[in-house]
């Protein structure tokens, strides 16, 4: 979508730039003020300057030298831990990276450049990007990637260089609305939510992993607003309605006026619904709704707290593998997971296993190409496939469920026999600890197959979770995080509505959990109840109202309003 003024200005602008008023798409609700600070990729920009004293070569070459070799000890690590903990042959991409390195430091290219008195960080962008191009010319596809990865090694080489993150967030000051052109999971991640008031993208899919983590940090998120960056700069003032989908660029007085007075109801009906939170949803009809948390570890068990969650039905500890770049062993997974849900005592918690391939991609997991990778080895397959890394997790999961409730929940399901051989797997490591008690172990339902043949599935399972994020785009065929078509992305068309009806009808009995994001948008919770959905698991900052809505709710009412 093109972001195009829909406001006029206003009559008294605070600055030498006029009002300007942009549509967007919401990604995460809510509303925020704060002044723009325009995100750059580091290899596009640099806190250092570009230009040097003579003097200064050898120290800079020597700098460079230094962030070569912290950059190899970083890869030899990967290679280490991948090779003791997943697969031997999956070191061998760092080990090509190390080579490619040597290679380049012999070359003298960097000693050249910084002779023409460019600084270590412009001389290391300068030699890459030339190989990057060579690389990029070669017809062979597979040595074509390889430019990808010269950019990636560019990229560490510049963290060390300049100590400061992938996304330059080093540098943001705090209160800031962020504006970006992409934004990738890892990056929501790294951005904390005392530093950035709110976030508006140029381009971003609606169930895209990205769009999710900030929902789940209750960071209020807009999209769609292509050109974004040549019309605004750092420093300006921005309003962020993400309720109302737009951003407003150095506001007139009087539009700044009423936006704070917006901003001071939303804060207080906020609080009057967090009051509540703690006591449990219960429809007009009498019907107790489970309103649960999906969890990511960058936000803490205290957000699930705070917001009431009766407790958690999707814990994703994909994050626990990005934020370190190397795999835990089961030792340290433990460990970390206990200190994280410690708190929670006598709630349940649901951890997922391991949820990659596809669009989810782990720094030391350098996974085959694959042509069409959403269609390919990805979640359980995965797991199935390096079942190393997936008994790892089972062990660390085994151990945690014998002092508190916690569930396992097995992703992209497709065949009732990768249930099977969870189930089979699960049992074996509980026999080689001697654990009798098995944790409850359940299906993620996020394909057309697995929704259509949910009664074959459900025989290896305690329990169901439905991921409407996946289901939409495998049912749609609409990539989750393809912003072009975010128009066929449509989580409530009747054919996901008819799937849900049949999960729901042919589970047997057993718990059904919904925890895609459709189940955290006030307009489909009515839907939902009436499908017959009791237990939603949703973004932590949507449960105060989520809740309240629930309450206001008489499910009996709402027979036939579709
Ligand atoms: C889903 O697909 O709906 C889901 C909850 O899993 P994720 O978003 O992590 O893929
Ligand atoms: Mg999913």
């Amino acid at each position: 979508m093109d972001s195009k003024p829909v406001a006029s200005a206003g009559s008294l602008p605070q600055s030498s730039r006029t009002q300007l008023s942009l549509k967007g798409t919401r990604i995460s609700p809510g509303l925020a003020c704060g002044t723009v600070w325009v995100a750059g990729d580091i290899l596009e920009s640099s806190a250092e300057t570009s230009r040097i004293e003579p003097h200064q070569v050898e120290a800079e070459m020597e700098r460079i030298r230094w962030a070569f070799v912290q950059v190899e000890r970083e890869l030899e690590e990967s290679a280490r831990r991948v090779s003791e903990q997943i697969d031997p042959s999956l070191a061998e991409i760092f080990r090509a990276h190390q080579l490619m390195l040597e290679s380049l430091l012999s070359s003298n290219e960097f000693e050249r450049e910084l002779r023409g008195l460019t600084s270590a960080a412009e001389a290391v962008k300068r030699v890459f990007r030339k190989w990057e191009a060579k690389f990029a010319a070669i017809q062979d596809e597979t040595l074509r990637e390889r430019a990808d990865d010269i950019l990636d090694l560019a990229r560490r080489v510049l963290r060390q260089l300049e100590g400061a993150d992938a996304f330059g967030l080093a540098t943001m000051p705090a209160g800031s609305v962020l504006i970006t052109q992409r934004l990738l999971p890892s990056e929501v991640v790294a951005i904390s939510t005392r530093d950035v008031k709110a976030i508006v993208v140029e381009s971003l899919g609606q169930g895209s992993h990205a769009a999710l983590l900030t929902r789940e940090k209750g960071i209020p998120t807009l999209a769609g607003l292509s050109g974004l960056l040549s019309q605004i700069h750092s420093g300006d003032e921005a309003l962020v309605d993400a309720f109302r989908e737009a951003l407003i660029i150095s506001p007139n007085p009087e539009t700044r006026r009423d936006f704070e007075q917006r901003l001071e109801n939303y804060r207080a009906s906020l609080l009057t619904c967090k009051g509540e939170c703690g006591k449990p949803a219960i429809t007009r009809d009498g019907q107790t709704i489970s309103v649960e948390a999906n969890l990511a570890a960058h936000a803490g068990i205290d957000t699930v707290i705070e917001n009431g969650a009766d407790g958690v039905g999707l814990f994703r500890i994909e994050e626990l593998y990005f934020a370190r770049e190397l795999p835990p062993s089961d030792e340290e997974l433990f460990s970390e997971l206990q200190h994280l849900v410690a708190p929670l005592r006598e709630k349940p918690v649901t951890i997922r296993l391991l949820d990659i391939g596809g669009d989810k991609a782990i720094p030391f997991l350098r996974l085959p190409f694959e042509s069409n990778p959403l269609l390919g080895k990805r979640g359980v397959r995965l797991l199935l496939d390096y079942p190393q890394l997936a008994r790892t997790q089972l062990k660390s999961l085994l151990r945690l469920s014998q002092a508190q409730d916690i569930r396992i929940l097995v992703p992209m399901v497709t065949l009732e026999r990768d249930m099977q051989q969870i189930r089979d797997l699960l049992v074996a490591v509980a026999h080689e600890m001697r654990i009798e008690k098995l944790p409850l172990l359940g299906a993620m339902i996020e394909t057309p197959a697995a929704a259509l043949t949910v009664g074959q599935i459900v025989r290896h399972a305690d329990f169901l979770s439905v991921g409407t994020n996946d289901l939409t785009q495998y049912t749609l065929v609409a990539g989750r995080d393809n912003a072009t078509v975010s128009d066929y992305y449509e989580d409530t068309h009747p054919s996901m509505l008819r799937l849900l009806g049949i999960i729901v009808a042919e589970a047997s009995g057993k718990p059904v959990t919904i925890c895609g994001e459709m189940a955290g948008r006030e307009e489909v919770i009515p839907t939902l109840l009436e499908l017959g959905f009791r237990a939603f698991s949703i973004s932590p900052p949507l449960i105060p109202t989520t809740k309240e809505l629930i309450r206001s709710i008489d499910i009996r009412n709402l027979r036939g309003q579709r």
